[in-house]
């Protein structure tokens, strides 16, 4: 049977990326020997980070002045090494989930944190608007896509400081005006690559500015300077994330992308909200994620979520359940899920629904 993934992360990757991979675990670019036993100084793997950086800027369209890395540690990491290298004073926070709050709580550790707006109060399911972000802090930061909650803001805010931005879950899914921030980060293992990676993108001269001592590895300007090759880098996901990043630009870039996204997620939030059954847990549909849909039973069919799930299940739809703190489903839409996925997973909904 046909399995389809709609796993929130690490997720579904392009065959393209597999077969990539899969080979160059057997015989990397002719040499005889697997990605997996190479000397990441070696010249044929010095040509696939560079290949990947130079990609990463062509399809984001990043200016001049800006530094692509390829780095350990997850997002988890950023949290406390965006302060570390970047807070000065203040910074203001957005807190629309988890993930954000858990970049708060790291920040705090490194000066004044404003927490300009959150939507704790209705467990995170809407983006907050009435806000203003000071404007003497060092940066905003905020999280793009909410993973969890399946909220996002597509569109860059206008907030009159310098921004940055956790895109974990939704690189590569809009173009992004990258001028408007000091530094955009994320974990691979959503739109990109798996598990392993952390990707970073950082105006050169907004780094060096605090008087803090940052030890080597924790300091951005140690991986600016050797091209992500101070140490050893994740080599096998920076070489799969190339992969990836080939089959965007031959699908046609970030904008074809968006357009598939959005036609996905489209088709997903129709079936719901036409359904008698399920509902949406975001109800302002310009805060619906693209990426990650999550939705709920209705009260009178509350007691059915469980016998869904397996239905679901049985007929290969992998990776819905929700996450805990939501509860019902999340179909995660990633750019390298098909549409005939969403058509499938949205007839066994239709499926479930006439049979009750
Ligand atoms: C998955 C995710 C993270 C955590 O990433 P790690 O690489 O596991 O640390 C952080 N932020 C967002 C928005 C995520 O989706």
């Amino acid at each position: 049977m046909k399995k389809h993934n709609f796993y929130a992360g690490p997720s579904i990757m392009s065959q393209f990326t597999i077969d990539a991979t899969a080979d160059a675990v057997k015989n990397f670019a002719d040499m005889g020997l697997s990605i997996l036993e190479i000397s990441h100084r070696s010249k044929q793997f010095q040509a696939v980070m560079d290949e990947a950086v130079a990609l990463f800027k062509e399809l984001l369209e990043i200016p001049e002045g800006y530094s692509v890395l390829f780095l350990g540690g997850g997002a988890s990491l950023q949290f406390a090494m965006v302060p570390m290298n970047m807070l000065k004073n203040k910074a203001a926070y957005l807190d629309t989930g988890v993930w954000a709050s858990k970049a708060i709580k790291e920040a705090k550790l490194f000066g004044d944190i404003d927490v300009v707006a959150s939507s704790k109060d209705r467990n995170y399911n809407y983006i907050p608007r009435d806000y203003t972000v000071p404007s003497d802090v060092d940066y905003f930061h905020y999280t793009s896509n909410n993973t969890i909650y399946g909220t996002e803001i597509r569109k860059d805010p206008e907030v009159g400081v310098r921004m940055i931005a956790d895109m974990s879950s939704d690189i590569f899914s809009r173009p992004v005006d990258v001028s408007k921030y000091d530094l955009i980060y994320g974990g691979a293992q959503k739109n990109l690559a798996p598990a392993g990676v952390t990707f970073v993108i950082v105006k050169d001269d907004a780094l060096g500015h605090t008087d803090r001592v940052i030890p080597t590895m924790l300091n951005y300007e140690t991986h600016v300077k050797k091209g992500s090759m101070f140490n050893t880098p994740p080599v096998l996901p920076i070489f799969s994330a190339l992969q990836t990043l080939k089959y965007y630009k031959q699908l046609g870039g970030v904008k074809v992308l968006e357009k598939m996204d959005l036609d996905k997620a489209d088709v997903l939030y129709n079936a719901i909200d036409g359904s008698k059954m399920f509902v949406a847990t975001v109800p302002n549909h310009e805060d619906r994620s693209i990426m990650n849909v999550c939705f709920v039973m209705k009260p009178e069919y509350k007691d059915l979520e469980k016998d869904f799930i397996d239905f679901a299940t049985e007929r290969g739809m992998m990776g819905i359940k929700g996450h805990r703190d939501v509860g019902g489903f999340r179909a995660s839409l990633y750019n390298a899920l098909p549409m005939e996925s969403v058509k499938a997973l949205v007839d066994v909904m239709k499926e479930f629904e006439a049979k009750h």
